[in-house]
């Protein structure tokens, strides 16, 4: 039996624990959501407000220049390919995830259109995240193509002769589940498919390469594991060899070769950059771009790697303790015991009160998240993402004894925890 010493030995021993200092954390709270919100970066607020009082209120216009405004979605994408195993210069940090998918699955669709007209179909998972598959539900009918929706264990017999893109969310956002990229981007390119890969769960939370992978296309989230911010830019890679064929159709003026000329006619920027569309956010940027520093800190300690396997002691230590000292109480495992096929979070499962869980846990200072299921293969989700920049062994000893006093004082069924708020 693992105790609480054991977990405090381990915060001792944790090469990584002086991170947490990187962070602005909130009092007497375990933050287990930085999944879906990532905590702020102690620097970012001076730095964005060096950004609206110096760099806009004195500088102004002049900041495109002198405060290097102008070329920031390529600085922050720069930062961000060290993290994704993509080369300087093949990301932008830019609009939303939404929004890029729309451009990556635009411009792939476009590939398949030249290449293989034949190829009518997207296959992607049932249970992605739903804006990745409502973006392609609308690309497929402007196109005339058709979305297949499989569970993981038939994705590999739906890669037929009619696919034009697999499109997947590299960890699910519901489970937790990783799918081994290289692997299923080869089984796709051996059918002739060609791979969109969403990293929103990836980004700053797995070693990802997406250059070693050979993917085709990739975006992914900045206010999750890049600790960038509430709606701060997401990012866009794509495979160099893909980069140049086409325009995708956000065709702004950003994306522009030369777009000072003010030609009328538009003529696509060499590389990534063809992806921006119009003014790009600069208080975002500069938040983000804080958030990335928080991941790069790390490099000094063995970057990636590093954070990787403490996440994996994390997410081990915090499934051992919740079947040690929670057995009885219906708790189920939606998250893969196995390494290889586990993202940064564990998702538990309950047929009754997952949602009230949560709040009652949220209460006691203890922030997870609710998904909802569906009635039938997937099941209500109590969601906790553990982030090994800021989290240690005896927040999760902490966070598993908020649980099973909230289990065992049936403290959940209060009405006040069962009433439902617009963001679970
Ligand atoms: C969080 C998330 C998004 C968010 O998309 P936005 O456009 O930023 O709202 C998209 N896809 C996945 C898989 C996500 O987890």
């Amino acid at each position: 039996m693992t105790t609480q010493q054991d977990c405090i030995a381990l915060d001792a021993q944790d090469p990584l624990r002086d991170l947490r200092k990187l962070f602005t954390l909130p009092e007497a709270t375990i933050y287990l959501d930085g999944n879906s919100l990532g905590v702020m970066p102690a620097a970012a607020p001076a730095r964005v407000a060096d950004v609206v009082t110096r760099e806009w209120g004195t500088d102004l216009i002049q900041s495109w220049n002198k405060n290097g405004w102008f070329a920031m979605p390529q600085k922050v994408g720069d930062k961000i390919a060290r993290l994704i195993g993509a080369a300087p210069g093949t990301v932008v940090a830019t609009d939303s995830t939404s929004v890029n998918l729309f451009k990556v699955l635009s411009a792939a669709m476009n590939i398949v259109a030249t290449d293989a007209p034949q190829r009518k179909q997207i296959v992607s998972e049932r249970s992605n995240f739903p804006t990745d598959l409502y973006i392609a539900e609308a690309l497929c009918k402007q196109h005339g193509m058709e979305l297949v929706l499989v569970e993981p264990e038939d994705m590999a017999a739906s890669l037929t002769a009619n696919v034009a893109i697999l499109m997947l969310t590299h960890v699910n956002y519901r489970t937790g589940a990783m799918h081994n990229m290289a692997a299923v981007t080869a089984a796709a390119h051996a059918e002739g498919i060609l791979t969109v890969w969403d990293l929103a769960h990836s980004a700053g939370a797995v070693p990802v390469d997406l250059n070693q992978a050979r993917a085709d296309f990739a975006v992914g989230c900045g206010y999750k594991y890049l600790n960038g911010g509430p709606g701060v830019p997401a990012f866009v890679w794509v495979n160099t060899q893909h980069a140049d064929r086409f325009w995708q159709p956000l065709a702004g003026w950003w994306g522009h070769a030369t777009p000072f000329d003010f030609t009328p006619d538009y003529r696509p920027a060499p590389g990534i950059t063809r992806y921006q569309c119009g003014t790009q956010p600069m208080i975002s940027l500069a938040a983000l771009e804080c958030g990335v520093d928080t991941l790069l800190a790390a490099e000094a300690q063995g970057g990636m790697a590093a954070l990787r396997s403490k996440s994996l002691a994390l997410t081990d230590l915090f499934i051992q303790l919740v079947e040690e000292r929670c057995a009885g109480h219906g708790l189920g495992l939606a998250t893969p015991r196995e390494h290889a096929q586990r993202g940064s979070q564990v998702c538990l499962t309950r047929d009754e009160g997952a949602y009230a869980i949560v709040q009652a846990l949220i209460a006691r200072g203890v922030v997870g998240d609710f998904r909802a299921g569906d009635g039938g293969l997937h099941k209500d989700i109590l969601r906790f993402g553990f982030t090994p920049l800021y989290i240690g062994f005896e927040d999760v000893w902490n966070a598993v004894e908020q649980l099973k006093q909230v289990l065992e004082t049936a403290e959940w069924q209060r009405p006040e925890f069962n009433r439902k708020h617009a963001v679970t």
